[in-house]
């Protein structure tokens, strides 16, 4: 049965001499794996439309029998060239891919992470606030997976919370508002709990690395698995590197 579908492609490795095996996140089936043969040859038909963090248009093979699929027809419609020019906007979609591929569920429609996954690489690619884009996915990731973080409403509470909250305990399940904040003194930063309410308004986050850093750790906790995200490590390299460079 062929199938047709947008892709995002999160990972290839060698399978032969001259096959691949490439991984895709796809708009209607979720995480898939295919068999691309005689792919590093110069007569490769599908060129760089099943690159890494490549966004394309497939037609597949579907036999019912097994979980690798053969490509017939790609398309590519992104190749994000912004994107991998920079170490580090390279880097944060790379984070992206292993935790999709970590924790997607194979075979199944997941077209809200899907939308989410597509506009972060647009936004790394020729977006406004490129340095926002993983810590805004992130945080619509855990949406997605059952764990939203309430930041408009207290969750002691339940009052809806106007301009910055006074607190946000990640460990409760979001915000806290002035009243059940009390005398006590909040876990964050004034600066990072104004990040927070900026990630709703859509504004330009003043410290996206910090939401980042504290998002990932509930995201990890969350999705039950405590093997390192590689890429994770990798980008702080990164980061760290740039510093000490320009520094
Ligand atoms: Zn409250």
């Amino acid at each position: 049965m062929l199938k047709q579908t947008k892709v995002i492609v999160l990972h290839r490795m060698p399978y032969s001499d001259s096959s691949l095996i490439v991984k895709g996140f796809c708009f209607d089936f979720g995480v898939q794996s295919f068999l691309v043969k005689s792919a590093k040859s110069h007569k490769n038909p599908f060129k760089s439309s099943l690159d890494p963090l490549a966004e394309s248009e497939i037609v597949f093979h579907d036999s019912g029998k097994s979980d690798l699929h053969f490509i017939r027809e790609a398309t590519l419609i992104d190749w994000f060239p912004n994107l991998r020019k920079d170490l580090e906007k390279t880097a944060m979609a790379e984070v992206m891919a292993e935790i999709l591929l970590r924790y997607l569920p194979t075979g199944l429609s997941q077209e809200l992470e899907f939308r989410y996954t597509e506009k972060a690489l647009q936004v790394l690619d020729r977006g406004k606030c490129p340095q926002d884009a993983l810590a805004r996915w992130m945080w619509h990731i855990a949406d997605c997976a059952g764990y939203a973080l309430s930041v408009d409403d207290c969750i002691r509470c339940g009052n809806s919370i106007s301009g910055n909250p006074a607190d946000f305990l990640f460990e409760s399940g979001g915000a806290l508002c002035k009243d059940c904040l009390g005398f006590f003194l909040p876990h964050y930063s004034p600066e990072f709990l104004s990040d927070i309410a900026r990630l709703t308004a859509r504004m330009p986050l003043h410290d996206p690395r910090a939401l980042e850093g504290e998002f990932f750790k509930y995201l990890k906790t969350h999705l039950g698995e405590n093997r390192e995200i590689k890429s994770y490590r990798w980008l702080q390299e990164v980061r760290g590197y740039a510093f000490s460079t320009t520094d």
